[in-house]
């Protein structure tokens, strides 16, 4: 199914066009347009599955084909010292585009990019009640 309002279900079917890296039957990969680094792509079904949590389970898994696929090629051709994998799912996580996609980010020495996070310090006690919260 496509979204009529949604400009990567227009990008991943042909109907805007893209720096297209790899295309078949359910994805296009595309060169995002605002790059953290040279090569940056995204990854993009051609049905419209808002994020991970919509997507069905086959396609996530063939879109995760896609995606080290593509990060070889990317590696390859680019000479990539090394590859982030980000795919950020609703507002709060960074997705600012409502269309599932993946982000492969070829990195270099020296890029000057940074993909991190503020790492906390819970206690034994704190990382057990999360442990019981999910497995329980
Ligand atoms: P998000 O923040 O949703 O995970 O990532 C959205 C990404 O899509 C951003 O990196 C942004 O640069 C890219 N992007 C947004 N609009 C376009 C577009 O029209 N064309 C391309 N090629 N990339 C886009
Ligand atoms: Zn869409």
């Amino acid at each position: 199914m496509k979204d009529d309002q949604c400009i990567f279900c227009k990008i991943a079917n042909g109907e805007i066009p893209s720096r297209t890296i790899y295309e078949d039957e359910h994805f296009r990969v595309i060169l995002d347009n605002g790059p953290a680094t040279d090569g940056h792509a995204l990854v993009l079904p051609k049905d419209h599955y808002r994020d991970l949590f919509e997507m069905p389970e086959d396609l996530a898994a063939q879109a995760m084909k896609t995606a080290k696929k593509t990060a070889e090629l990317l590696k390859e051709k680019l000479h990539a010292d090394g590859l982030n994998l980000v795919q950020n799912n609703g507002e709060v996580a960074g997705q600012t585009v409502p269309h599932f996609h993946i982000h492969l980010i070829p990195r270099y020495k020296n890029d000057g990019q940074t993909i991190a996070w503020n790492a906390t310090h819970p206690d034994d006690a704190q990382l057990d009640a999360v442990l019981d919260k999910v497995t329980k």
